[in-house]
């Protein structure tokens, strides 16, 4: 579904990202964990190209994004949505013209936007919110429209950096709750960046463990547990400290 390869990344000659590698599996939730600094929101923006990589390859959907000219990429990345730590709403429109936005930027079809748009929004639960203004709402209601509005296109990918970094512990586990029914009911394959192990675990089925701009391990997270080797443990157990 997402493929990167050897993928890097220098910022004012400074390397970001060093050669890295990585596939996410279509309908999978792969969480992205490192310290501050190791590079996720980085390579969370290269997955959509916002960020462009020096070299190496990106690959969504078997499109080859690095090879797309500015115009293509803003077609593809109709099917990648994308929500933040800071929500990132647009503080003088309502709810519902939050999410309105987002559909005519992708000129989705004029007579389906005020369906399409009040359907996401009962889908996170805000269907009587849709008078309000972001300053109106909690954190946990500001994430949700966020949500709403990267729903909106119907994306195949839904890339989350820190979503619950704002959040109070029972805010975040109803967020990851949502989450997980974008997932298992749309068939939405999700990148979860964090640094709290314990999203990880409530959430992905698979995490890459990032340090200093390189991937050290990807493993896998079943009900018994995370199936690490001793090394990639510690490594994890240092993202908790
Ligand atoms: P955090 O957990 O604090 O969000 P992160 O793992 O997301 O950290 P990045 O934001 O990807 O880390 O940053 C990785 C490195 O790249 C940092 O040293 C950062 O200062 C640098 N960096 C990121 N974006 C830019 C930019 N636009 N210009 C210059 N340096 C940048
Ligand atoms: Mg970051």
């Amino acid at each position: 579904m997402i493929s990167l390869h050897n993928v890097s990344k220098t910022f004012n000659g400074v390397p970001v990202i060093h050669a890295i590698t990585l596939s996410i599996a279509q309908g999978d939730i792969h969480g992205i964990i490192g310290a501050s600094g190791a590079g996720k929101s980085t390579l969370l923006r290269i997955m959509n190209l916002l960020e462009a990589p020096d070299s190496g390859e990106v690959e969504v959907n078997k499109q080859k994004l690095t090879a797309f000219n500015s115009k293509q990429l803003r077609q593809v990345r109709k099917s990648i949505g994308m929500i933040f730590q800071h929500f990132n709403l647009v503080a003088n429109k309502t709810v519902y013209q939050n999410v309105v936005v987002a559909l005519e930027l992708a000129n989705y079809p004029k007579a389906d936007r005020r369906k399409r748009a009040v359907e996401c929004l009962q889908f996170v639960g805000l269907e009587s919110f849709m008078t309000k203004y972001p300053a109106q709402l909690s954190g946990g209601q500001k994430q949700r429209v966020a949500i709403a509005r990267a729903l909106a296109n119907h994306p195949h990918v839904l890339l989350c950096d820190e979503p619950t970094s704002s959040l109070d512990p029972h805010t975040t586990a109803e967020i990851l709750a949502v989450l997980s029914d974008i997932n298992k009911r749309m068939g939405v394959t999700i990148v979860l960046v964090t640094h709290e192990m314990d999203v990880i675990k409530s959430l992905c089925n698979r995490v890459t463990v990032l340090s200093d701009g390189s991937v050290h391990d990807t493993v896998s997270i079943t009900p018994k547990g995370i199936q690490a080797t001793e090394n990639t443990a510690a490594h994890l157990l240092k993202q908790l400290m």
